[in-house]
């Protein structure tokens, strides 16, 4: 298996946990064995330890003032902006995914500027209705 900077827990590598939690291999051996932190099996693997983690994160963050808050929230968006990165450049699968994604919501959003009568290209407003592009994407 392609080992990630950043892996994201499938429902598959969920319920191998549980798998394996039931046939009471220990954290660190699922962990190893499943390539993921062994932080991760005992959040994911134990019976409310989620609920425990969040309720844990929600009593800090409390106590956070606005700044901290702040420089939390552009750490969480590097980080984020490092996953999409780390695996649309390394996983095929995500990157296909990806792009779908994205493909759809450029092609609802195409819908939407159709039904307004605007540019199916960019969403302008345009000058001749009777074309479906405006006069700026048809270099006009
Ligand atoms: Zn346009």
């Amino acid at each position: 298996m392609k080992r990630y900077r950043y892996r994201k827990i499938t429902p598959e590598i969920l319920e191998n946990i549980k798998i394996l939690n039931d046939k009471g291999l220990t954290q660190v051996a699922i962990a190893k064995k499943l390539e993921v932190s062994s932080s991760c099996v005992l959040y994911w693997g134990s019976e409310g330890q989620r609920e425990k983690a969040i309720a844990r994160a929600q009593k800090s963050n409390k106590k956070l003032t606005k700044e901290k808050i702040k420089i939390k929230n552009q750490k969480r968006a590097e980080y984020s902006k490092n996953y999409l990165n780390d695996r649309y450049n390394n996983d095929t699968e995500f990157r296909d995914k990806f792009k779908k994604m994205v493909m759809k919501s450029f092609n609802k959003r195409k819908e939407v500027w159709a039904k307004q009568n605007k540019c199916s290209n960019c969403g302008r407003e345009k000058i001749d209705k009777s074309l479906k592009t405006c006069e700026r994407c048809r270099g006009k």
